[in-house]
């Protein structure tokens, strides 16, 4: 199957109840990674990049490794989305390209460091909107600045520092007409996020709790949501990395966010670590080694483990072949039928 709609795919997880985790890519093999635990655990999925990642590949090499994977996949309903695209030229670059689902990140200037203004979010987040909804294609917005720092992208703010306000994201889904939102409750990007097991007091669940209770019907997402767990770090440590001990975004949380409302949560850090740690793990047991395939394989199947387990504990799991997907020609007449309703 061509690729899919986020919309499609979010509504599905919120009819079912689960969320579905988006997984970051830069290369083939990670886009391979992802494919391998969908399958295994027949999963829909949504495969995303950033601006980072289309300027290191250059995106018409991502593009065309998704074409690949539907073909070779073409049992999971996939989703190609933009990661917190700065512009809504960024955007428009990303549709005309064939993304099913964009992100316009208007919390922060097209700089993707200054925080901006509400009505510069609006007005930036609107257009996109417009642009993509008249292709069928699924738009993401955020409202509150996550914290850290991703790929040059963040506000390099302390993950409390611009919290999400309840009012603003409700006038924030009138005013636009999006599909998913993003909301910041102390969560950062990068693998630093908490210096501790996350309280009450550093991840705010209660004010995601609250945006649900208000905007029942909204997908919401949770950025800066790998776990960063334990294991992974000591991996890279024992073979000779230098990591300073932290925490993630327990995978508990995750699954209170999914009863609220969550149905995307994006997930980084956590695949990172288990590429660096099994590619360590060969250069200094194997040093002979000289073959990219011996470490590049290791660092693949870790990564795919990494997957699983997170589609699995998202519940995402076994939903792969629940629905039909609904070609993007076809959605943006939803879009339009119900915009003129
Ligand atoms: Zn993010």
């Amino acid at each position: 199957m061509p690729l899919v709609s986020m919309r499609q795919v979010l509504d599905e997880a919120a009819k079912g109840g689960y969320g579905v985790g988006a997984f970051n890519v830069n290369n083939m093999e990670q886009i391979q990674s992802i494919m391998e635990a969908a399958r295994e655990t027949q999963s829909p999925v949504i495969i995303q990049a950033s601006r980072g990642a289309r300027a290191y590949s250059q995106d018409r090499f991502l593009y065309h490794l998704m074409v690949a994977a539907t073909e070779l996949y073409p049992e999971i309903p996939t989703v190609l989305h933009l990661d917190h695209g700065n512009s809504p030229e960024t955007c428009k670059t990303a549709i005309d390209m064939g993304f099913t689902s964009v992100m316009m990140d208007g919390s922060l200037m097209p700089d993707g460091k200054t925080p901006s203004t509400f009505e510069y979010n609006v007005e930036a987040t609107k257009k996109v909107v417009e642009m993509a909804h008249a292709k069928g294609i699924t738009v993401e917005g955020e409202i509150g600045c996550l914290g850290g720092i991703e790929d040059g992208h963040g506000a390099g703010v302390d993950g409390l520092a611009h919290l999400t306000d309840p009012d603003q994201a409700e006038e924030f889904v009138k005013q636009t007409g999006l599909d998913a939102l993003a909301i910041a409750i102390g969560t950062s990007h990068g693998a630093y996020k908490f210096s501790k097991k996350p309280s009450g007091e550093t991840l705010k669940m209660d004010v995601l709790i609250e945006i649900h209770r208000r905007l029942p019907n909204v997908h919401l997402v949770m950025h800066g949501s790998s776990s960063v767990p334990k294991e992974l770090q000591d991996i890279i440590n024992q073979y000779g990395g230098k990591l300073k001990p932290t925490f993630g975004v327990p995978v508990e949380e995750i699954q209170l966010g999914i009863k609220n409302g969550v149905r995307k949560i994006n997930v980084d850090t956590d695949n990172r670590l288990a590429i660096t740690g099994a590619i360590r793990k060969v250069f200094m047991e194997k040093p002979e080694e000289f073959d990219p395939r011996s470490y590049m394989k290791p660092a693949r199947d870790a990564m795919k483990k990494v997957v699983a387990e997170r589609m699995t504990q998202f519940g995402q799991a076994g939903h792969a072949k629940d629905y039909a997907p609904i070609p993007l020609s076809t959605i943006a007449q939803q879009y339009a039928a119900a915009t003129v309703a």
